[in-house]
């Protein structure tokens, strides 16, 4: 066990913060995004630089604790006793280079302000659905974004990092470099190392039009099944399907409150009228009751899936599926009303296909050429004690039991899940090997360990 003075003696050590339990800072510190997870780390640091990271490892080793970088905690998935937290903050460089279409980010910075960056320069990067979500944990993890069918999956755009080993050692990773490490990388999560910087590919996007269209329950079987004909027609469109339940709450607009509704989010990387023809496709087959769909730039990608930004409570589903043909719509909505009368609030689809299905360079990444048809994300909020959230996600257990795609993204996996549920167990296995070479004391910890065999490499 860690004495205060032990970890009092660290604090004096670094340029930047330490929080520990009984400091007044402490308890809000400590707070992950998903609220439902009760995090108590053995100390929050909040690093000033390099330096810092370099004594909180060194330390960490000697005193047998571990290190994890959380910058926001969207995909908190434990409870952190005898572990360092690291809230990466300080690392907030940003820089764009338009000539080689590049994005360079810190660890401390979000999507939000990376695509900030980006608005006017005519690029786009493989950002996800929410500005909230930080730039290195996506990209990592994996990553899906609206831009993925046109482009790829965003961990197959990681072109370099930098990091910091379990020794403290500092390296810059790319295939150049280390080609094992970075395939680890793209995909693997955060088990190799603090990652204090990151190089992404950029592309062409300097039209984009898309949004969402919420349309009553009564069309949804309708709607869905022509935006899977839409999504099959047209390989690059972004396209996310979904259903969601709203509470009777006075703070949602009167078209939303208490009612069960379909939602299509659409991405069109070209002009308005190619988008609005692609739209007219499913605002054929049914009214919507919403429809934002415009002209955007890169800044206003988050507003596409105008998902909640505030930190609650919620249990996470997800699932790669595939086999999504004519019949599928119904059994979607069947299943999704079956759970919502049980507690489940939300889910959808991602349509996958296009260039993430690409095999061309595939093998340079450990998320690999994804050949299954739709990512499964559900969620179920826990503000209400009483819910049973394994029964409410049953019949979408039971959807993606009927139509098996594989394993999702590290990005899409579920509340408690481990890479064991992303990847097979030859890949584990190599994983495994790289995790030994760069940190084989086990001293940083992921939300997403190996989950296989030996949980001290995890
Ligand atoms: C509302 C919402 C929308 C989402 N949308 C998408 C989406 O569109 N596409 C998609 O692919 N995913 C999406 N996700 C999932 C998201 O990518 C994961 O939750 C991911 O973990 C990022 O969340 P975060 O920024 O809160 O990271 P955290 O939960 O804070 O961190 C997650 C993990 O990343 C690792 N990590 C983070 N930073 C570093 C670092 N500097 N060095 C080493 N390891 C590090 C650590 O292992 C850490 O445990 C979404 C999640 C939510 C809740």
């Amino acid at each position: 066990m860690t004495s205060a003075s032990e970890l009092l003696a660290l604090r004096a050590e670094l340029t930047g913060t330490l929080l520990l339990p009984g400091d007044t800072d402490y308890e809000a510190a400590r707070r992950p995004w998903n609220l439902s997870v009760d995090q108590h780390p053995a100390a929050i640091a909040e690093p000033a630089d390099v330096a810092d990271l370099q004594a909180i490892l060194r330390f960490a080793a000697a005193a047998g604790l571990g290190v994890t970088v959380q910058p926001n905690g969207h995909g908190a998935n434990g409870d952190l006793r005898g572990v360092v937290l690291v809230r990466p903050a300080r690392f907030d460089s940003l820089a764009v280079d338009t000539q080689a279409r590049v994005l360079r980010a810190g660890a401390g910075v979000n999507w939000g302000r990376a695509l900030d960056e980006l608005d006017g320069t005519g690029l786009v990067a493989l950002a996800g659905s929410n500005a909230e979500v930080n730039v290195v944990a996506l990209a990592i993890a994996g990553g899906h974004s609206m831009f993925s069918r046109r482009y790829g999956i965003t961990a197959r755009s990681i072109i370099s990092v930098e990091l910091v080993d379990a020794a403290g050692v500092v390296h810059r990773v790319s295939d150049a470099d280390d080609a094992e490490l970075i395939w680890a990388l793209r995909g693997g999560g955060g088990l190799f190392g603090i990652v204090t910087e990151i190089e992404l590919a950029l592309y062409p996007g300097d039209a984009i039009f898309g949004g969402g269209l919420t349309f009553p329950a009564e069309s949804a079987e309708a709607v869905i099944t022509a935006a899977l004909e839409l999504a099959r027609d047209e390989p690059e469109l972004g396209v996310d399907i979904g259903m969601m339940r709203f509470p009777d709450v006075e703070h949602l607009p009167p078209h939303l409150r208490g009612r069960t509704v379909a939602t299509v989010n659409l991405v069109h990387l070209g002009d308005e009228a190619t988008g609005r023809a692609f739209a007219d496709r499913i605002t054929s087959v049914a009214e919507p009751i919403a429809d934002a769909l415009t002209n955007f730039t890169i800044g206003g990608l988050a507003a596409v899936a105008a998902e909640p930004v505030d930190p609650m409570p919620s249990a996470e589903f997800g699932a790669a599926i595939t086999g999504l043909d004519a019949a599928f719509a119904r059994e979607f909505v069947d299943a999704f009303l079956s759970g919502a009368d049980r507690g489940l609030m939300r889910c959808g689809i991602r349509l996958l296909g296009g260039a993430i299905a690409d095999e061309l360079g595939a093998d340079r990444a450990v998320v690999g050429a994804m050949q299954a048809d739709g990512l499964v994300s559900a969620g179920v909020l826990l503000f209400d004690p009483t819910i049973d959230v394994d029964a409410a996600f049953a019949p979408l257990r039971e959807l993606v039991a009927k139509h098996p795609g594989g394993r999702p993204l590290p990005s899409f996996l579920g509340s408690g899940a481990t890479l064991a549920g992303a990847y097979d167990p030859d890949v584990l296995e190599r994983l495994a090997a790289v995790k030994q070479r760069v940190d084989p004391g086990g001293v940083i910890r992921s939300n997403r360990p190996l989950g296989w065999l030996d949980q001290t490499v995890g």
